[in-house]
């Protein structure tokens, strides 16, 4: 590990402080901040009274992919881009202010919020990586989160094109799910065309 003054150490334990609090696993922490394991997991138990949970963290795209992830996801990486591009944050302030503000928007809007910190690292992580991208719909023109390498095609977001029933335990003939879950998407789409 690199030699750190106080003071970098001090910011450190700030951001790590901040993470946990959004509900950060010990793998985001371990990436993103340059602090030795066990004081990662001190922190970790002193600021949420337990013992951070083991176990592998979520590694699939696919989940992203689903209708109303989807809604979430671009909601949160459409944030995260603006903090990171325009308000020119670091990778880690961008990451915990879009989540931050991701989170606010659900409360606001009533609905639940999908991503966790967690997930919303690996999105961020999958990007990097070049296994995602954001498409630009083809009714709305907002953009969402999409595989890289999906064909060209014109396509629409999950907003402008709604699978035909919501859940995949959901009943065909059923719309009511739907409704139920339209409504918070819809409050959701204000800032997706932001
Ligand atoms: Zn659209």
């Amino acid at each position: 590990m690199p030699r750190t003054t106080l003071a970098q150490d001090a910011q450190e334990v700030v951001r790590a402080i901040a993470l946990i609090k959004l509900g950060a696993r010990m793998q985001v922490l371990e990436t993103e901040l340059a602090l030795p394991r066990d004081r990662l997991i001190r922190l970790y138990r002193e600021v949420t009274g337990v013992s951070p949970p083991k176990g592998l963290l979520p590694s699939s795209a696919d989940w992203y992919m689903t209708w109303m992830a989807n809604i979430h996801s671009s909601l949160f990486y459409n944030t995260y881009l603006f903090m990171k591009n325009e308000a020119q944050c670091t990778h880690l302030d961008a990451l915990t202010k879009a989540y931050r503000l991701y989170r606010e928007h659900c409360t606001n809007t009533g609905a639940e919020a999908l991503l966790d910190l967690t997930r919303a690292w690996t999105l961020v992580r999958f990007f990097s990586g070049g296994i995602l991208q954001m498409t630009q719909c083809c009714r709305c023109s907002g953009k969402f989160v999409a595989y890289k390498y999906d064909r060209p095609t014109s396509k629409a977001c999950a907003l402008c094109q709604p699978p035909s029933r919501a859940g995949k335990g959901a009943k065909k003939s059923g719309s009511a799910p739907y409704r139920e879950v339209a409504a918070p998407a819809e409050a959701l789409s204000l800032a997706l065309a932001a």
